[in-house]
């Protein structure tokens, strides 16, 4: 290598190093008391993430559908450390409980500091064959939901320096079978808020948007559906949750989880066909 190249790749690792000694780290103390409202916290990421929350002090709201699980999972927030903790059941199909969810929490705290939209609806994990209904209804529990708790929440969160933190997916960047409604609204989630990210900037806002890009990930509901068909490999749940809320904590404006993501989502334009290829074979399916 001439001499150019070595001060062209000492240069590139020195900035490199720079940047990630530079980069501000998490401190778990800014957590406690902090007023987190987490949606689809029964179980899964959601509920991984209150936990992590409780460990660090936090003030909890958790939403889904399902009220008695919501109790269980509350009740171990409050054993794991949370200062305090409020459930409501809620269906984001329906046009009113978004903001219904919104406003308990800030009923119940005076105010947030962390919006986590995480929540989805069940769907099926196959071909597509048809289903407009289906779309539709996805649309409006895995999308729209997010965009009316995201603006019902947007004034308190500027009062108070706060922070939205989108759960979204590698499949929300890169089409793969099998996921078509589920990818969609995800596709969708990811154009929406990433305008919103450059509005908030521009009109010198406090408040911080964190898109999460998650690779597969443990969860009952994902292994129950992909585990004989695909080879991707599967992260821990509640590393991913742990990953998502360190992101917010820090205000960063993306998350790839795990770091793999990044690298896929970085290079999928550059090679189409070869690209196109990994992603058919690492799904099985039999004609
Ligand atoms: P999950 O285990 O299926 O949990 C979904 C949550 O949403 C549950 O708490 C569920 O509770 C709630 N929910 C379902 N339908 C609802 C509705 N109509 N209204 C309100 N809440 C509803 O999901 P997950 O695997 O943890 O995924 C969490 C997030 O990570 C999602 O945004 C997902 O897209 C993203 N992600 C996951 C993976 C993965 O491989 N797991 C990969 C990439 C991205 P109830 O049934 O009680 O309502």
């Amino acid at each position: 290598m001439g001499t150019y190249a070595n001060i062209l790749v000492a240069s590139v690792c020195i900035v490199f190093l720079a940047i990630k000694w530079t980069a501000p780290t998490f401190d778990a103390e800014s957590l406690k008391g902090a007023r987190v409202l987490v949606t689809g916290a029964s179980t899964g990421i959601g509920e991984q993430m209150a936990y992590h929350y409780a460990r660090f002090g936090a003030q909890i709201v958790i939403t889904a559908r399902r009220e008695k699980v919501l109790q269980q999972v509350a009740e171990k927030c409050k054993s794991l450390g949370a200062q305090q903790v409020f459930y409501i059941a809620a269906d984001m199909g329906n046009d009113s409980d978004p903001d219904k969810v919104v406003e308990f929490a800030l009923e119940m705290f005076g105010g947030l500091d962390y919006l986590v939209l995480n929540h989805i609806g069940p769907t099926p994990f196959g071909m597509w064959e048809g289903d407009v209904e289906h779309v539709k209804w996805l649309m409006k529990v895995n999308f729209f939901s997010y965009l009316q708790m995201a603006w019902r929440a947007l004034d308190s969160l500027e009062q108070n320096k706060g922070s939205i933190i989108v759960v979204s997916s590698l499949l929300g960047k890169l089409p793969s079978p099998f996921v078509a409604p589920y990818s969609s609204t995800k596709w969708a989630l990811n154009g929406f808020f990433g305008s919103l990210y450059h509005e908030l900037w521009m009109k010198k806002s406090n408040v911080s948007l964190t898109i999460c890009t998650l690779g597969l990930i443990d969860t009952e509901s994902a292994m129950s559906k992909v585990k004989d068909l695909t080879t991707a490999p599967a992260y821990p749940a509640t590393d991913a949750a742990l990953n998502i809320i360190t992101a917010g904590a820090l205000r960063e404006a993306e998350l790839y989880y795990p770091y793999f993501t990044y690298i896929a989502a970085l290079i999928k334009d550059w090679f189409p066909s070869i690209t196109n290829y990994f992603i058919r074979t690492t799904f099985k399916y039999n004609t």
